[in-house]
């Protein structure tokens, strides 16, 4: 440790859960947090929107400022939780410029402008830190950054949304419906009042794309993840799932795929997914997080942990703020992003699946023969074929479900199945199509 290196003043741009959360902890942990550094931390200034909203009292008042501005400006390390696009962005990058380190937890952002702001700290030799950004407390961004990055990552497969989670878990293991479930995750405070963001599956599409970055070494627009959020899904689906030993959860894929020419491109989609109970990922439940990394020598590794919430997700911000602290005071560059393997990004439409597809169909004999011959005429091979509702038990309505799984197909070939089963006579509706993975 260097003995008498200078205070390092930290700013905190936003005071919200998590802000208040890291600032408390800054003045609370000071000296501890000071001795495993080698520099105390001056918290200098707390930036919100507005001073005068009631908050917490275990930040004191004359630590806020509307002026986040001239906070970046005095700062060696900017912690950006503020959230949203602006000003977020424009603080960063002027807090760069000024030669400050930044940590943020902000994923929209990254997600949006990553290759912009990860530049602009290259080219100023500055660290851009961002470990709470997925996944909140679990760490992930500094195994794949750095523990791995020895590795071959094949594969990674993430429940990186909570509210998402809750509410199919609820939907699993209560017999919830959709609907119920919703109400309780907003009651609970797991779900926003507007939970788009979530139930469509635009957060976790943010998370997948920084993860594939890190992980290939690959910038990943974001309109290149495929995106299918779990509002299709039924609670007559999850059943079905539990019929077969499989629970329906939101996954993050990103994987390394074989390409026909030779070599590897990048696939990265979100959508619900049919999880095998018997896989580590099934375990996974409430509004935890799980992040499942297959690695060329490392393995099978799981993370798993807290998602989100203010205490969890100030660990993960104050261990970023600790990492660019020691920098300050033992020296040396700080690793950059890389994304220098630059491998095709893979349309995940081609990818192939196996698909699960559940039919109501009319109750009588010759029906599986009709539904059979659409499969081989599709070229989609059927795996296992189970009656949910056995013949007779419906017989009032004269209708069975059936439940059918494939062998890998492409999203093209399966969509061309469903269209025809669709269109037979003998198949009333297909009320559901979930991918199955693991
Ligand atoms: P939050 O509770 O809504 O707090 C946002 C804070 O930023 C508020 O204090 C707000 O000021 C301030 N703010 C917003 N716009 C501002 C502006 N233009 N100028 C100055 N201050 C501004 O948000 P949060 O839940 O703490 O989340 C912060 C970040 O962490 C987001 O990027 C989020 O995605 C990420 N994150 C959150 C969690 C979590 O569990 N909450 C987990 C992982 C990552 P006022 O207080 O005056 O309104």
């Amino acid at each position: 440790m260097r003995e008498n290196y200078r205070n390092l003043k930290v700013a905190v741009l936003g005071g919200g859960t998590v802000g208040s959360e890291v600032a408390y902890r800054l003045l609370h942990n000071r000296e501890e947090l000071g001795r495993r550094i080698g520099a105390e931390l001056d918290l200098i200034g707390v930036a919100v929107r507005d001073v005068t909203k009631a908050r917490r009292t275990d930040v004191p008042a004359d630590l806020l400022t509307t002026d986040a501005h001239s906070l970046v400006v005095a700062a060696d390390i900017v912690v950006e939780l503020m959230g949203g696009i602006e000003p977020a962005r424009e603080l960063i990058l002027l807090a760069l410029e000024s030669g400050a380190d930044v940590i943020t937890a902000n994923k929209a952002l990254l997600a949006h402008h990553g290759p912009e702001l990860f530049d602009a700290a290259a080219k100023v030799g500055a660290q851009l830190y961002y470990e709470a950004a997925v996944a909140g407390a679990i760490p992930i961004i500094r195994p794949l950054r750095d523990s791995l990055a020895g590795d071959e990552v094949h594969r990674i497969l993430g429940i990186v949304n909570g509210t998402t989670n809750f509410i199919l878990d609820l939907m699993d293991t209560k017999g919830q419906s959709m609907e119920e479930a919703l109400q309780i995750a907003k009651d609970l405070g797991y779900a926003e009042a507007d939970p788009t963001a979530d139930v469509g599956g635009h957060d976790a599409q943010q998370k997948a794309a920084l993860l594939a970055q890190l992980a290939f070494h690959t910038a990943i627009p974001l309109e290149s993840v495929g995106r299918e959020g779990i509002t299709e899904i039924t609670l007559d689906q999850v059943n079905q799932a539990k019929q077969a030993g499989y629970v329906i959860k939101l996954l993050a894929i990103c994987e390394r795929v074989a390409q026909d020419g030779g070599g590897y491109g990048v696939s990265v989609r979100v959508h619900p997914t049919l999880v095998p109970r018997s896989h580590p990922l099934a375990a996974v439940h409430g509004a935890n997080n799980a992040v499942f990394v297959e690695a060329e020598a490392a393995g099978s590794l799981m993370f798993y942990g807290a998602g989100a919430g203010g205490p969890e997700t100030a660990s993960a911000v104050l261990g970023d703020i600790v990492s660019a602290a020691r920098r300050h005071v033992v020296g040396g560059p700080g690793v950059g992003e890389s994304t220098h393997a630059d491998l095709p990004v893979v349309d995940p439409g081609i990818v192939p699946t196996r698909y699960q597809i559940s039919l109501s169909v009319t109750d009588q004999p010759g029906v599986l023969a009709a539904i059979a011959t659409v499969f081989s005429e599709a070229g989609v091979s059927v795996e296992t074929l189970s009656q949910s509702t056995p013949y007779g038990e419906n017989h009032e309505s004269q209708t069975a479900t059936l439940v059918i799984q494939t062998h890998q197909a492409s999203e093209a070939d399966l969509s061309h199945t469903v269209e025809k089963l669709a269109g037979n006579p003998v198949v009333h509706q297909v009320t559901g199509v979930v991918r199955v993975e693991g």
